[in-house]
């Protein structure tokens, strides 16, 4: 939550300030969702084990959304204020491939 608040000073002029962030353990396939209707945002617990950085590119993300629900280009825009956005989208898709390799290979 605190680092919520910073990440919304920093890059997006502190113009969206969430309701409440917390942990979750039921997102299998996301790394973070949200409400915009009551500015609620979720993190996978999954994303705990993460570099700082990426953690808080899921929460710039999550952000955005709050302001722009959808991946258009005024939304990439709004996330893209975050210097290590393209880096952090690439370790999360690397990521998930690796992950995926290893669910093939142990089953
Ligand atoms: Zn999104």
């Amino acid at each position: 939550m605190r680092r919520a608040h910073a990440l919304s000073r920093d890059w997006l002029d502190g113009l969206v300030e969430p309701s409440s962030v917390r942990w979750v353990d039921n997102q299998r396939s996301r790394w973070g969702s949200c409400t915009p209707a009551d500015g609620t945002i979720r993190l996978s617990r999954r994303l705990q084990d993460m570099p700082g950085w990426v953690i808080d590119y899921v929460l710039v993300h999550e952000l955005a959304h709050l302001l722009e629900a959808g991946h258009n280009p005024r939304f990439w825009s709004i996330v893209a204020r975050y210097p290590r956005a393209e880096q952090a989208k690439a370790w999360l898709d690397g990521y998930s491939a690796g992950a995926r390799l290893e669910g093939e290979a142990g089953g």
